[in-house]
């Protein structure tokens, strides 16, 4: 790398890092991406469905379409772009941030003004929902079976079935079934399903694909390969019933158990990370607790729409260009009744400019609800919802410019069901 001085760092060259790269370089910033793999697009280059970009573009798009129509603006752009880097640490010494990458040419360092982490997720493996059995082949997560489809044109299974009910899961039991293998149905420990209402209806049900809700896998069977899977009810604590086991035949178990925000690199630099999404604690302008350290997308919380992980991006670029030194002051936000979760998890009193962007998700599944925003006890917004599930992230914009808020008040979501 010729030059190692920039003024923004983006890490991570999915839909969330060009956004930001985008957004940082319309402000003027000199900015370099970094990516791992070959190419730019993140996860996306291998959703190769429709569905994508209905918010931003109004229309339905693949997900490599959606993707390319930011590469090509990177391409036309100043961003300079590091494909097949990765980046392995980053170290912070007052204002000074050094990130070290290693690629084909060795290892080597960029000093960077500003950074944002937009390094997405992972998926949850079988070793951390605990199966017992063999090790055959035949196990894989939703997404390497995606990739094996989608990428590789290698069918992985010829029968199946799906532990877990995420979206990606979903999305893959139509596809799969679309070329021509057999998926047994999908089984769900929880109570009701994880994925989004239009996955389950457009991926399972268009399909004749059973869904079993409050079933889990006990045990694989194989030895080179897998044989069958040993599927139990479970009780409401998610624990299997003993004398509901049934056994069936497959060559394949397809894992879709959740999503974990990937931030090796935010804690390498003891960035706290909020214990309920395992993404940085961040303010509305996407700043960690770390100044000048920005996330965005499915680094910071798993988002459900890829429309809003590009909002994340643009915003939490353009904040990293425009920062300049200060302190901050902070007040923190609180999740009151019913919310499992919100974001931005703190409020920056001293840069609140135009409306604020939060997302949250009820820990429920909701009738006719309220939400209501307060700043100790005070109302500052309120909106109805004729229902809410806690795959479905709902975002509101709150006007906070002239409440008097300092650091120690209480700002707090909360829900409650009401008569509609
Ligand atoms: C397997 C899978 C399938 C999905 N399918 C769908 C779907 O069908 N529909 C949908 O709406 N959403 C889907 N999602 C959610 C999807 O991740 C988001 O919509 C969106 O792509 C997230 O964007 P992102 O930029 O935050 O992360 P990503 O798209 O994951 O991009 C992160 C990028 O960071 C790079 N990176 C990470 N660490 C480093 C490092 N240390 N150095 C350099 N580069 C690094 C990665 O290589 C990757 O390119 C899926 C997620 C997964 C994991």
């Amino acid at each position: 790398m010729e030059n190692k001085k920039f003024d923004v760092a983006v890490i991570g060259g999915g839909p969330a890092g060009l956004a930001a790269a985008l957004a940082a370089e319309k402000q003027g910033a000199k900015v370099i991406l970094i990516e791992r793999e070959n190419s730019l697009g993140g996860i996306l280059k291998q959703c190769i469905h429709d569905g994508f970009g209905l918010i931003r573009f109004k229309k339905k798009m693949a997900g490599p379409e959606y993707a390319l129509s930011f590469i090509e603006e990177v391409e036309k752009s100043s961003v300079k772009v590091e494909l097949l880097t990765f980046v392995t640490k980053i170290t912070k010494t007052g204002s000074e941030i050094k990130v070290t990458v290693v690629n084909n040419q060795g290892i080597s360092s960029i000093e960077v003004k500003t950074l944002v982490l937009s390094t997405g997720c992972r998926e949850r493996t079988a070793r951390q929902v605990a199966i017992h059995g063999t090790r055959p082949a035949g196990v894989f997560t939703a997404g390497t079976a995606q990739y094996y489809t989608n990428i590789l044109g290698q069918l992985p299974t010829k029968k199946c079935i799906i532990l877990g009910s995420g979206d990606i899961g979903l999305i893959m039991a139509r596809r799969l079934t679309l070329e021509g293998a057999k998926v047994l149905g999908v089984y769900e420990a929880k109570s009701s399903p994880s994925g989004l209402r239009r996955n389950i209806s457009q991926c399972l049900y268009d399909f004749n694909i059973p869904l079993y809700t409050s079933h889990t896998v006990t045990r694989v069977f194989g030895q080179d390969r897998l044989t069958g899977v040993e599927i139990s009810k479970v009780d409401g604590k998610m624990q299997p019933i003993k004398g509901t086991e049934e056994l069936l035949e497959c060559d394949s178990l397809i894992l879709s158990v959740g999503l974990i925000p990937e931030n090796e690199l935010a804690e390498g630099l003891n960035i706290p990370l909020d214990s309920k999404i395992k993404g940085p604690i961040a303010d509305q302008n996407y700043m960690t607790m770390e100044q000048g350290i920005f996330t965005c997308g499915n680094a910071m919380h798993v988002n459900d729409l890829v429309d809003y992980v590009s909002e994340s991006g643009e915003a939490a670029g353009k904040a990293a260009a425009e920062y300049s030194k200060g302190r901050r002051k902070i007040a923190k936000v609180n999740c009151g009744e019913n919310i499992l979760y919100e974001v931005p998890q703190i409020l920056d009193l001293e840069n609140i400019k135009g409306e604020t962007v939060m997302f949250f998700r009820a820990d429920r599944d909701m009738g006719p609800s309220e939400l209501r925003v307060t700043v100790d006890g005070n109302e500052v917004f309120k909106k109805k919802y004729r229902a809410l599930r806690p795959p479905e992230m709902e975002r509101i914009q709150v006007d906070f410019q002239g409440v008097e808020i300092n650091e120690k008040s209480n700002i707090q979501l909360s829900l409650r069901e009401v008569k509609e």
